[in-house]
């Protein structure tokens, strides 16, 4: 288990709120508590709707998500107020990883909103920035390729990134946050020791 006290000090030294529970349904409960009264965008992440959150937010929220309402969705995800994701790698030298292929999930996690939300499970954290980078692309990079269907060689073996050049390649932008970006207010890190996602 990585020392997720000292995880928490520094990602609260890079400027992020930082939450920590022990289970999944605990951190589902605290942000459906923390979210009220909003417009919430969604980026397409599979802690997300592990934790059940459309389903939570969306009784008290106006929720936008494309992987539940499809691509118009993305827009009005695009502009609300508050964003969710999760990261495909977090290093415990405080460094968030996320890799894209569209680029609205990294985009919105760096600019153009009053919150944001990242949902870490304990299986996304790597010792360092080199280790985390290697998970985001040779595990979440895959498992993402196979779930979405992607004619990619990594999608077929399941074992690592090729470093394709599939037309159907998912991995195009790489964001490492350092620190909180400036123009987002609050950018909050719930980070769950449990699995969750990948
Ligand atoms: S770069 Fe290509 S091979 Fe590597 S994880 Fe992404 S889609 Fe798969």
């Amino acid at each position: 288990m990585p020392d997720l006290e000292k995880l928490t000090q520094i990602l609260t030294k890079n400027g992020f709120t930082v939450a920590r529970f022990a289970t999944g349904a605990q951190a589902a409960a605290y942000i459906d508590r923390q979210i009220d009264g909003k417009t919430v965008g969604f980026g397409g992440s599979m802690t997300l709707k592990e934790l059940g959150l459309y389903e939570l937010l969306s009784a008290h929220n106006t929720v936008y998500s494309h992987a539940v309402q499809g691509p118009s969705a993305q827009p009005l995800a695009a502009a609300a107020q508050v964003y969710l994701t999760s990261v495909n790698g977090l290093a415990e030298t405080g460094e968030l990883i996320n890799i894209d292929g569209h680029g609205n999930r990294v985009a919105a996690t760096i600019y153009g909103h009053e919150e944001v939300w990242f949902v870490v499970g304990v299986n996304k954290i790597a010792p360092d920035l080199e280790k985390a980078l290697w998970r985001a692309r040779n595990i979440a990079g895959p498992k993402n390729a196979q779930r979405l269907g992607k004619k990619t060689p990594c999608a077929l073996k399941g074992d690592r990134c090729y470093d394709c050049d599939s037309p159907e390649r998912i991995c195009r932008v790489v964001s490492t946050h350092l620190r909180k970006p400036t123009s987002i207010p609050v950018a909050h890190v719930v980070l769950v020791e449990e699995a969750l996602g990948y």
